[in-house]
């Protein structure tokens, strides 16, 4: 049952990365109604909200945009910088909604800053240290809720960690999609036909963090039934 779900969660994944580079590509080759290209889209969106000493730079690739909050810089990717498509657009109201987020001290954006150092090694040793507890608590122990049982909780608790990054990333990503898709509604930048390709474009993109929350969530209950197949 485990292997299934992953598997279709793998296949809805492919699915969605297929469709977001559509997406993208399609609304790249279209100009949005105001002329307004990304950068000054970005420059409005902050100065209206009090914002200042962000500097916006150009990055290598395509679909690399993002936020960066300890050098205070958005960084638009080859698809993106200096561009005045619907796409470059939205991707760049989106980062500058990341920006308003962290200037606004957003409670959730704060959490995340908080435990994404930390998410790499809690979800990877999170796993391991659940097996060893399993396995310990076949091995050598007659009683279920011995040591074994105890590390295994421990290992559960640290993936959790991992689990609530990824749910509260999607939360944040959410939420700078609707700040970048008002400002686009709010400012008249694009019509109202491409209003909704904006929206389809950002909500497409966030679909992918829905994604990693969906399989993290489902390797938790993995590794809670493993400790509690013994009882
Ligand atoms: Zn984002």
């Amino acid at each position: 049952m485990f292997y299934i779900l992953m598997i279709a969660i793998f296949v809805v994944s492919l699915v969605i990365q297929g469709r977001l580079k559509s997406l993208v590509s399609k609304y790249s080759d279209i100009t949005c109604a105001s002329g307004i290209t990304s950068n000054e889209a970005v420059m409005r969106m902050l100065n209206e909200n009090e914002v200042s000493g962000i500097v916006i730079k150009h990055t290598d690739g395509d679909l690399t945009d993002n936020y960066n909050s300890r050098e205070g810089t958005i960084n638009l990717s080859n698809t993106t910088y200096g561009k005045n498509s619907i796409a470059a657009v939205a991707i760049a109201a989106h980062e500058a909604g990341h920006a308003l987020q962290d200037a606004k001290e957003m409670a959730a954006y704060k959490v995340r800053q908080l435990i994404a150092p930390a998410v790499n090694l809690c979800s990877t040793l999170g796993i391991y240290v659940t097996i060893a507890g399993v396995g310990i608590s076949y091995a050598v122990e007659k009683n279920v809720y011995g040591w074994g049982y105890r590390i295994s909780t421990i290992g559960i608790v640290m993936y959790s960690i991992a689990v609530i990054f990824y749910a509260v990333t999607l939360w944040i990503e959410r939420d700078a999609s609707k700040r970048g898709w008002q400002a686009m509604q709010q400012f008249g930048w694009v019509s109202e036909d491409q209003l909704a390709a904006a929206k389809k474009l950002l909500w497409a993109a966030g679909d992918t963090y829905a994604i990693a929350l969906a399989s993290s969530a489902l390797t938790l209950i993995r590794l809670l039934a493993m400790r509690d197949r013994r009882r």
